[in-house]
């Protein structure tokens, strides 16, 4: 049997299969995907997610990752506009999740690719996933890093915000607008949600947002009539906008997100990692850094002879600051969206909210001091 198995290749897995490789242990990653993929994501890599991708060897700016600079608060107009606290940057995520696998490789993991996992049981000392294709699995340990899916038998359960379905489309700009929006994120209220835009690599947007489903419906569920909608409330985004050609033929979507989802206690000696674990509101731009986080942790603890409780235990503690204060504020960017112009009479405000949704500082491992 083998000692652990990984289900679910994206950032949390493919982190923690080089971690565990790297110690010279037997992994496999079970990653679904076949292929190269597009994700519903920001795209947002902020300064904890570059700096443990830099320490799993992964070279951002030679995958093509842009910098990012400031953070701009829109309603119709401008509310606010801050430099950020740290050096971010941003990266699509069929570039960064393929160079993790492929460094997971590289460092000795079996990565498995189109192989989906029905079912995960326990089985005596160990564990059995069955495949896609009949097949089964069995390991010692086994680590669930399906990101924003859940295998049967193992749901996550709810967040506290709940209603929210998210779309994601790459445009390509105007020249002047590209120009404007260089270095810059930019988080746009409108009624109903809250949307991302920044430069990627390739001189390509991201368009990344979050609508709640009654706001949806008054759109008859349509992605073209509610981008409409935004641009008439949002006289930015149809500037933005204007003159752009959308890249995909349809958006990526996704819903049922169990934002503020934190995860109490590990169930039969399951180790979660990343979105299994913690679910943290998008416009914080913090997920993948959790997921990184997660990963960086579980592999400490797993190394020095720990179990899956004691790792849940203290991320729980990490976590809950940021993740209780990010979904207060996602909550009230929907709700109460003029709030936001309090940003505009104290500045500073944007600069505490960027550095109060975040993995704390003193979190944050290095791996080669740590294990
Ligand atoms: C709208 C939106 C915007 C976001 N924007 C940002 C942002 O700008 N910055 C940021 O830091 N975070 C952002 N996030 C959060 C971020 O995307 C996640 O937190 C992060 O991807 C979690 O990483 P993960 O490894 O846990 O899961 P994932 O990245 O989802 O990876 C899970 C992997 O498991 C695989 N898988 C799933 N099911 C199975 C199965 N049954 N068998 C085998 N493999 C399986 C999938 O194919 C995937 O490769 C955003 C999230 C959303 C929804």
């Amino acid at each position: 049997m083998r000692e652990a198995m990984i289900v679910g290749g994206g950032l949390a897995g493919a982190a923690m299969g080089t971690l565990l490789a790297q110690r010279g242990r037997t992994v496999t990653i079970l990653e679904k995907s076949a292929a190269m993929h597009d994700t519903v994501c920001g795209e947002f890599l902020s300064r904890e997610a570059v700096v443990y991708l830099e320490q799993l060897g992964i070279d951002l700016r030679a995958l093509g990752a842009v910098p990012i600079e400031g953070v701009r608060l829109f309603a119709n107009r401008l509310i606010a506009e801050r430099r950020l606290p740290f050096a971010a940057m941003s990266l699509t995520r069929r570039v960064l999740d393929e160079a993790l696998l492929a460094r997971a490789e590289e460092a000795g993991a079996e990565v498995l690719r189109g192989r989906r996992v029905e079912s995960l049981v326990r089985n005596g000392d160990g564990w059995t996933a069955q495949l896609n294709d009949g097949a089964e699995y069995s390991a010692a340990h086994a680590f669930l890093a399906t990101g924003k899916q859940d295998v049967n038998g193992w749901a996550r359960g709810r967040g506290s915000q709940n209603d929210l379905v998210a779309f994601k489309m790459y445009f390509r700009l105007d020249a002047a607008q590209q120009t404007q929006l260089n270095g810059q994120v930019e988080l746009i209220l409108f009624p109903g949600g809250y949307a991302g835009l920044q430069m990627v690599e390739g001189g390509v947007a991201n368009l990344c947002l979050l609508v709640t489903r009654a706001e949806l419906q008054k759109h008859a569920g349509q992605w073209e009539r509610l981008l409409c909608a935004m641009q008439e409330a949002s006289e930015h985004l149809a500037q933005r906008l204007q003159g752009a050609s959308a890249l995909l033929e349809r958006p990526l979507a996704l819903s049922a997100i169990p934002y503020g989802m934190l995860r109490e206690h590990a169930e039969d000696g399951l180790w979660r990692l990343g979105d299994q674990t913690a679910v943290i509101p998008s416009f914080s731009g913090d997920g993948m850094s959790i997921a990184l986080h997660s990963a960086h942790l579980a592999a400490k603890i797993y190394l020095n002879g720990g179990t899956a409780e004691e790792f849940q235990l203290q991320l729980r503690g990490e976590l809950r600051p940021a993740v209780t204060v990010a979904t207060m504020l996602s909550r009230m960017m929907i709700a109460q969206p003029a709030l936001a112009q309090v940003a505009r009479l104290w500045p500073p405000l944007l600069h505490h909210v960027v550095r109060q949704t975040r993995v704390p500082a003193s979190a944050l491992l290095n791996f080669q001091e740590s294990v």
